[in-house]
């Protein structure tokens, strides 16, 4: 069962959808045309209840099938946010928004699930419930924790949650899916040492800030290379080096340092949460300096649940024909705090040979969205089929 034949008609139209988001792009919680947009439409299309409101910004929308005997409720979300990128891309629909900028194709995300909900409002031919879930503040507001945090799991009664993103490199239309943790935790510290600032020509006089952070920046290395057993991953990288003088002849009396680090296991985050600490701390007693750590959680690990991950693989292979197993990512994805309340899966879909997500040039490819709706319907009419 390739492409659905509906979705070849529609492609235009939700192609014209796409396109008219990405000209006008919205950052973090900030999507209200894009939102005022997504609602408009699924109340256009029928659906049985659509909510604005929900987590900020966020619209939820809800479809019942011809029947609902089985009482199964299954929920399908897209992102709607974009990044503050200046967009050099060169298209006639580029952004309209100096600094804002469609990167990540979430344009395409929120398209294709409306295409979807237009089909599925239209067609109803399942037995059971569907949630449309259109959130904002994908790309690190939180905006998926904040739509949980405001209740939209129960009082949708929400069973399996399932996600898309776009994949730059791989066939357009083809699918990579992998169970079990799938993208990263993404943490940041922000780390300040203190010392003694002074005459850069009197250096026993001071407490080098500048000479201690150094040497921090190199044995954070050491919890990769030396404390992490090497099948598993983390990354630690320092990013930001600031220090409370500029001039030629002073040594500095702070510096300021910050970073981030991604995990693929909660026993991998404590461990690099507590090394940070220990070394910063180790390093500025060996230097008679001070230092403060702030270490701060972010997303957490975005793990597949394995029933629903062998299903929606089973999905995409009727809709393209193959899925492959998709490589680890060391990116975050704030779904992860979906699939902690809820079973489902987060699946990728090739975006052919692009930019990559985040660059300036980056667009979402139209040509993958009857593949990604049909992705969307098949999940609905396969999980819980009509009589
Ligand atoms: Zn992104
Ligand atoms: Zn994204």
């Amino acid at each position: 069962m390739p492409i659905k034949n509906r979705f070849a008609e529609l492609q235009t139209e939700i192609t014209e959808w796409r396109r008219d988001i990405h000209e006008h792009p919205e950052i973090l919680f900030e999507t209200h045309r894009t939102s005022a947009l997504v609602a408009e439409k699924l109340k256009a299309f029928g659906c049985d209840e659509v909510v604005t409101g929900i987590g900020r910004t966020g619209v939820v929308g809800m479809i019942k099938g011809k029947a609902d005997t089985s009482g199964k409720v299954i929920g399908l979300r897209a992102d709607m946010d974009a990044l503050p990128i200046l967009e050099a891309t060169g298209l006639d629909y580029a952004s309209k928004t100096e600094g804002a900028m469609h990167a990540c194709g979430h344009d395409g995300h929120t398209a294709m699930l409306l295409g979807a909900a237009k089909y599925l409002s239209e067609t109803r031919n399942f037995d059971g419930t569907v949630v449309v879930i259109f959130q904002p503040a994908e790309e690190g507001g939180g905006g998926g924790r904040e739509m949980c945090e405001d209740g939209m799991m129960d009082r949708w009664g929400i069973q399996e949650v399932y996600g898309m993103h776009n994949w730059p490199g791989h066939p357009v239309g083809s699918f990579a899916i992998r169970p079990g943790a799938f993208f990263a935790a993404t943490d940041q510290f922000d780390i300040v040492f203190e010392g003694k600032g002074g005459h850069a020509a009197k250096p026993h006089e001071t407490v080098d800030t500048t000479v201690m952070a150094a040497q921090a920046v190199l044995a954070l290395q050491t919890i990769a290379a030396r404390n992490a057993d090497p099948v598993d991953q983390v990354v630690v990288s320092v990013t930001s080096f600031e220090t409370s003088s500029t001039a030629f002849n002073v040594i500095p009396q702070t510096v300021k340092m910050r970073g981030t680090v991604r995990t693929m296991s909660t026993a991998m985050r404590d461990l690099a949460e507590k090394r940070i600490g220990e070394i910063c701390n180790g390093v500025a007693a060996t230097f008679g300096g001070r230092v403060d750590v702030t270490y701060y959680r972010g997303y957490p690990v975005m793990v597949n649940s394995e029933a629903q991950t062998e299903f929606a693989a089973d999905v995409a292979r009727s809709v393209s024909g193959a899925c492959e197993e998709a490589p680890l990512v060391m990116g975050g994805e704030d779904f992860a705090f979906m699939l902690e309340e809820r079973p489902g899966a987060y699946i990728l879909v090739g975006n052919g040979d692009t930019a990559a997500v985040h660059h300036p040039e980056y667009n979402f490819n139209d040509e993958a969205i009857p593949a990604g709706c049909s992705w969307w319907a098949e999940i609905v009419e396969q999980r819980m089929p009509a009589a």
